[in-house]
């Protein structure tokens, strides 16, 4: 299946991906938090607009919809729990989205924690996961809870080895410093860490990273992991008895790390 995904630079770090069906020269475009750079590229690469996906509400993926629809008038897959103007089509956990003349269909998939209606589209290994899941690390937790968050980093955690993750911000290197620092002799996070830089030196894009990586090398989806649980132990004085707690402490570690 020719599938080009390519990435579209907005703001400081955001990623509008953009989805590519190379036979058809027709796309789709996940989270626009502008809408300049997105006409722009379709019209430099000549590509025709058939559907935007929107993963939550925040402004830095949902500021571009409006100047897109306005000259591509397209259906908008956003969130059904979530207020998001101009989504013509509210979506939530099992609907299947099926666009005219793309060879796959997407999955949606609720995973609430940095916003409470946010949503992932998965679909062929692709994932699209907005802030939730970031390379070796997650989104903060602006609504929901620990316990929400960890569920939701579970239920991605479970998609295929294979899935390629696509998140909405170049935060890699520095979740890997973070990871580092929690598991020093995790030998996946020294070398993942040795790539990724190459990337960055070249100003190249980190993601999107497959789900096996993730597993390896981001904490937050370790936390039965023995050495994650004995780091935050010695960090917090404390034992916690689930890895929810763990999951909690960790991410209020990593909100306070410099
Ligand atoms: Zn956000």
């Amino acid at each position: 299946m020719a599938i080009q995904v390519l990435p579209i630079m907005a703001f400081k770090d955001n990623y509008i991906w953009c989805l590519i069906n190379e036979k058809t020269n027709h796309c789709i475009v996940v989270d626009p938090g502008e809408a300049k750079p997105v006409l722009t590229f379709l019209k430099r690469l000549n590509l025709s607009l058939d559907a935007m996906f929107i993963t939550h509400h925040h402004w830095d993926h949902t500021n571009g919809i409006k100047g897109i629809v306005k000259a591509h008038s397209v259906p908008v897959y956003g969130p059904a729990k979530e207020k998001v103007l101009r989504v013509t089509h509210p979506v939530d956990e099992e609907d299947i989205i099926e666009l005219e003349n793309w060879p796959l269909n997407f999955r949606v998939l609720a995973i609430p924690g940095h916003t409470l209606g946010h949503i992932a589209f998965s679909g062929n290994e692709l994932l699209f996961c907005g802030d939730t899941l970031f390379s070796a690390g997650c989104g903060r937790l602006f609504e929901g809870t620990a316990e929400q968050m960890l569920a939701s980093l579970n239920k991605l955690s479970q998609l295929p080895d294979e899935t390629k993750v696509y998140c909405g911000h170049e935060y890699t290197l520095n979740n890997l410093h973070f990871a580092q620092a929690i598991e020093p002799d995790n030998q996946h996070i020294k070398e993942y860490l040795e790539q990724v830089r190459q990337l960055r030196q070249k100003n190249l894009p980190s993601l999107p990273t497959v789900l096996a990586t993730e597993r390896l090398v981001n904490p937050f989806l370790r936390c039965d992991s023995l050495q994650v649980i004995s780091s935050v132990k010695k960090h917090s004085g404390k034992i916690f008895g689930s890895p929810i707690e763990t999951f909690a402490y960790l991410r209020q570690w990593k909100n306070n790390y410099k």
